[in-house]
């Protein structure tokens, strides 16, 4: 429960950006404080633990045991090693590891994808986690399965690019039939996390428009809005498709709620392509946008790229962005005043309280409801609320 009283310290890690490698950085020099002091073990894992980068600080802040993305299932022997023990490679046996179902959860994460064969310039990812590997479908459902089992109501299907599902892989189903698949199994929310805009086809819009249980909600990256940095970024897709296949999203369901990442202060990124870029949410009218300060990371492409944008340049720009996005965040949730919705209880922080998701809200991330009720319903319970009010992401309601 605390570090003070643990044997061991695993520490999960990210590369993506600069800001959570030095936070591991300070965590290991705490770390190795109490590892002085009496004896404790450190464990290292996740992307950064793949680079030379974690590396360094591994040996650096005493690490005993350092296990990249690809040798999470070397762990057992790591601990029963009297020395330190350092695991780089990709076993094949990772994917093939079905975790024990959380104790209690409600929603839980199931691996189908690992790696990505895009390349853009900003990112580590194809790097830490290599090229592109499904994993069998029969271990999929049968993890789905064992937490349907456990009580588990909402699953989301994790990869860095989902949409290529199947296609390394002869005679696996492809993700729009995985989606199927899933969605038949008698989970009552099925989400999936992350979408490219090049490979999210109109087969899993049609996948999803069939099958109720598959949530209302996509997550469909677009780092810029800007054709030019779009280019520089080596995303394979231009403004234009990625409006089209909106459109098309919403065409085929309506009311799906729609998310996005974006980077602003790209090298390169002038005034003219961030206007153009508010230009553009102005137009898609997305609900959610995740904006993201580029940070150089060690071993991208994108690093070698002249014009670097100053540090203040990139804080006004992502200041300026949160500020358009709320106004159109705030319109579009409008959109569910008056409407009955399905609501999945999370938390009742008081009587007659609850706290929950519809099924257009994502754990964790995105917005919540909050629901006067008449306080009999239990947490897990799904509940029809009838939507007084919106704010720019939450909503609020009373049962119906
Ligand atoms: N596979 C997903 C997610 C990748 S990482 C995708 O294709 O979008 C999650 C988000 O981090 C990305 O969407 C991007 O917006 C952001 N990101 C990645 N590298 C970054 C960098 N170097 N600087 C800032 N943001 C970055
Ligand atoms: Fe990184 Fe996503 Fe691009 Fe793959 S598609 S390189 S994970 S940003």
């Amino acid at each position: 429960d605390s570090v003070e009283e643990a044997d061991f310290v695993l520490v999960n890690t990210c590369a993506v950006r600069g800001k959570p490698v030095e936070k591991v950085r300070s965590l290991l020099g705490q770390l190795r404080k109490e590892k002085e002091r009496r004896g404790l073990l450190i464990g290292m894992m996740g992307c950064l633990a793949q680079l030379d980068e974690g590396q360094q600080m591994a040996k650096k802040f005493g690490v005993d045991v350092l296990l990249g993305p690809g040798a999470l299932t070397s762990l057992p022997e790591a601990l029963k090693a009297n020395e330190r023990f350092f695991d780089l490679t990709f076993r094949e046996d990772v994917l093939d590891y079905i975790p024990p179902p959380p104790k209690g959860a409600l929603s839980a994460h199931v691996t189908i994808i690992r790696g990505c064969n895009h390349h853009c310039t900003y990112c580590i990812v194809p790097t830490t986690r290599g090229p592109e590997v499904s994993r069998h479908p029969d271990l999929i459902l049968k993890e789905i399965e064992l937490l349907k089992q456990a009580g588990v109501v909402e699953v989301t299907l994790l990869g860095q690019n989902v949409n290529s599902y199947g296609k390394d892989q002869p005679g696996f189903p492809s993700f729009a039939e995985l989606l199927r698949m899933v969605g038949g199994m008698g989970i009552p929310r099925v989400r999936f996390l992350t979408s490219h805009p090049v490979n999210f086809t109109d087969d899993i819009i049609e996948a999803i428009a069939e099958t109720p249980a598959i949530c209302r909600y996509i997550h469909l990256p677009v780092q810029s809005g800007s054709d030019r940095v779009l280019r520089r970024m080596a995303r394979e897709y231009r403004r234009a498709h990625y409006l089209e296949r909106i459109r098309k999203i919403r065409e085929a369901l309506p009311d799906a709620v729609l998310s996005t990442d974006i980077i602003v202060g790209f090298p390169g990124e002038t005034e003219e392509d961030f206007q153009i870029l508010l230009d553009f949410l102005e137009e898609a009218e997305l609900d959610r946008v995740g904006v993201f300060a580029y940070s150089p990371v060690e071993g991208a492409e994108a690093n070698r790229l002249p014009d670097p944008v100053p540090e203040e340049v990139k804080e006004e720009r992502k200041a300026r962005l949160l500020e358009v996005q709320a106004r159109v965040s705030l319109r579009k949730n409008q959109r569910f005043v008056g409407k009955t919705l399905e609501v999945l209880v999370d938390e009742l922080p008081e009587p007659g309280l609850a706290v929950g998701r519809t099924y257009r809200d994502a754990p964790g991330v995105d917005g919540v409801v909050y629901v006067e009720t008449d306080g009999t319903v239990r947490v897990g319970e799904r509940i029809p609320v009838r939507i007084l009010r919106a704010d720019t992401y939450d909503l609020h309601g009373v049962q119906a």
